[in-house]
């Protein structure tokens, strides 16, 4: 393996062997034609290292390959694919530190979101190396007594998976872990701008014994025809994408022409409530973990706030003051608490839904302008008087950016909060829990914390309503989307 790369990650890189080619059966490779792409360090722009650069005959080569192992993998003990499972989750957590540096490297995010990635990322292989041999089918009686009815699990067979830049360890393993479990082979497409832990977790894989070909590993910078490759070929049966809503829309067509099983796990545009009789102090905790873990960029980040009147300014100054104090610099140094965005696209475009925001009449009582200088940073910044029909209130924000809505009645704010083609999560806080419980109904949202800012958990069903997704990861749904019902009728 030849590496390109920055020195500051070279003995990172030696510690974890970080492979910078294609996993095809078993063999790390080049591209078809020698291409390489370069990742950057988004708060220095340097280049850490360079991926092969894949092609339509490697896509084809890695569907090869995932086919030839489908019968054997499927055939393998429960116990064995859990306790391999279990021995990646270790090696994981042996591996933690390098592996947390690989990800603030190319993503940007801080150490400590970085550390808390890894924890969350090798839970995936622990809960679904527990959840293999726990699998049931049932048993059951016609209704009109004449016949058996027998309802088993078989894994749906040649998965593709493609994940995004945000969570590069997590967003794989909440796909690769569940998909190994169920006993289904996996070609795993991660995001160009982020594929050097996903690599790197790949090889741990195999360092516990995954056989040849079980999970293989694509890099391109032609997402389409690649993909397309893949989702076309008919030894492929399921796709699990995690990425936008717009990208999940194309492939959900281009699946369409093989009735591909499809989990989806899309963007969101999160509700974070404040309700009059909340513990305003505690919703500032919330709202600085909803808001700002990952520097904004989490699908799961609170994108708009809605505050009742009476606390609106306890609220927002509480906000205020904590954000302030939220040291901004290179994810890799130990003293970042946030770091930059993944790139100076993404910094023009949290950049032009603020000053958008400002034209329409917010105002801007933190941050709000672009710094200047190297590096993709934004500031954290806080708006309020935010008029309903500004961008940032209904596009991705996907940075440190709060924008605030006072609210007086709570059906204005119900209307408000679903007027969204999104429906991933939202936060409410209240003390009164029956209250909170009976908005929650209201609220259309695959998932809700109520006071509490952070819902992702392996054990529990991750995933969206409306146009935030089809279907659930984390928890034995998971396991599930991997798997194909199969209901034999007998007698006996
Ligand atoms: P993205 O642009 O949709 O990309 C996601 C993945 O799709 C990447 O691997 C990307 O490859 C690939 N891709 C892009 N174009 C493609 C095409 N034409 N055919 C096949 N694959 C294609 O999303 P992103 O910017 O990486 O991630 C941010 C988005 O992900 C946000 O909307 C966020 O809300 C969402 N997200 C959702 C969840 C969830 O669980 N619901 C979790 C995390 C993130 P390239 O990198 O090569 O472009």
């Amino acid at each position: 393996m030849t590496l390109t790369m920055h020195e500051s990650l070279r003995p990172v890189l030696e510690r974890l062997d970080v492979p910078t080619d294609l996993l095809v059966g078993g063999t790390w490779r080049g591209g078809e034609d020698g291409g390489r792409i370069d990742v950057r360090d988004p708060s220095s722009g340097a280049v850490l290292a360079s991926v092969a650069d894949a092609g339509v005959g490697d896509a084809e080569a890695a569907v090869d390959a995932a086919a030839a192992a489908a019968a054997g993998w499927a055939a393998t003990a429960p116990r064995e694919r859990a306790e391999l499972l279990r021995r990646v989750f270790t090696l994981m957590h042996e591996r933690s530190e390098e592996l947390a540096l690989l990800i603030s490297l190319e993503n940007g995010k801080s150490l400590a979101d970085a550390r808390s990635e890894v924890t969350y990322a090798a839970e995936f292989f622990r809960w679904y190396g527990e959840e293999a041999v726990r699998l049931r089918g049932q048993v059951g009686l016609s209704p009109s007594g004449a016949n058996r009815l027998l309802v088993t699990h078989q894994p749906v067979g040649v998965s593709v998976l493609i994940t995004p830049w945000n969570f590069p360890a997590a967003m794989a393993t909440r796909k690769i872990a569940p998909a190994l479990a169920a006993g289904c082979t996996a070609i795993l497409k991660p995001a160009t701008e982020t594929p050097l832990t996903a690599l790197a977790v790949a090889a741990l894989l195999h360092e516990a014994g995954l056989p040849a070909g079980v999970l293989n590993v694509i890099t391109t910078r032609r997402p389409g025809p690649v993909v397309g490759t893949m989702l076309t070929d008919p030894r492929t049966r399921m796709l699990s994408f995690t990425g936008s809503t717009e990208i999940g829309r194309g492939l959900l067509r281009t699946a369409a022409d093989q009735v591909l099983k499809t989990g989806m796990e899309l963007g969101g545009n999160a509700p974070f409530v404040v309700l009059d009789d909340a513990d305003v102090d505690a919703a500032v905790e919330g709202a600085m973990v909803a808001k700002m873990r990952n520097g904004g960029q989490a699908c799961t980040a609170a994108n708009r706030f809605f505050v009742q009147g009476t606390v609106h300014d306890a609220f927002v100054d509480g906000l205020v003051a904590r954000m302030r104090e939220v040291r901004v610099g290179p994810g890799s140094d130990e003293r970042t608490q946030c770091g930059p965005l993944i790139n100076a696209e993404a910094v023009r475009k949290v950049d032009e839904l603020v000053q958008d925001a400002l034209a329409r009449g917010a105002r801007a009582v933190l941050g709000g302008e672009r710094p200047a200088g190297e590096g993709c940073f934004y500031p954290p910044t806080v708006l309020v008087d935010v008029p309903p029909d500004a961008r940032v209130l209904h596009e991705e924000i996907f940075g440190p950016v709060a924008p605030v809505v006072r609210f007086d009645r709570e059906e204005e704010m119900l209307t408000q909060v679903n007027d969204t083609e999104y429906g991933l999560v939202s936060y409410l806080y209240t003390r009164d829990l029956g209250r909170g419980l009976r908005l929650a109904e209201g609220i259309e949202s695959g998932m809700l914390g109520l006071n509490r800012g952070l819902v992702s958990d392996p054990a529990a069903p991750f995933g969206g309503a409306k146009q935030s997704g089809l279907g659930r990861e984390g928890s034995t749904e998971g396991l599930l989307e991997f798997m194909e019902t199969q209901y034999i009728a007998t007698s006996w």
